[in-house]
């Protein structure tokens, strides 16, 4: 039996996301400044979706989300993420799982 393995960068490469345009299924709260855990996200998000723009403010692109629930999570005390599932048949298609 022949078997293939992948690393994780290559399993992502595969899956695939529609974009729900106009209607991004996480937010961020505006802020003046950023909480440390909110600021994290842009280091800890598995795709990439948090950035610092020249203000110091956090913003995100949803394009591409895991949906892993990470931001959630590391955001749950300061409240800064408005996270939400998107809607049927938009968002990530996992391919392997
Ligand atoms: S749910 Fe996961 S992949 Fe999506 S924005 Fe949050 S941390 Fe990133």
């Amino acid at each position: 039996m022949l078997t293939q393995t992948r690393n994780v960068e290559e399993k992502l490469y595969f899956n695939r996301f529609v974009v729900d345009a106009g209607r991004p299924h996480i937010t961020v709260r505006p802020h003046e400044r950023p909480s440390a855990e909110l600021r994290s996200l842009t280091h800890m998000c598995p795709a990439g979706c948090y950035s610092q723009n020249e203000a110091g403010q956090v913003e995100i692109a949803t394009d591409g989300c895991l949906e892993c629930g990470t931001c959630r999570i590391v955001t749950a005390r300061t409240g800064e993420v408005e996270w939400n599932y998107p809607r049927g048949g938009f968002g990530i298609l996992y391919k392997f799982g």
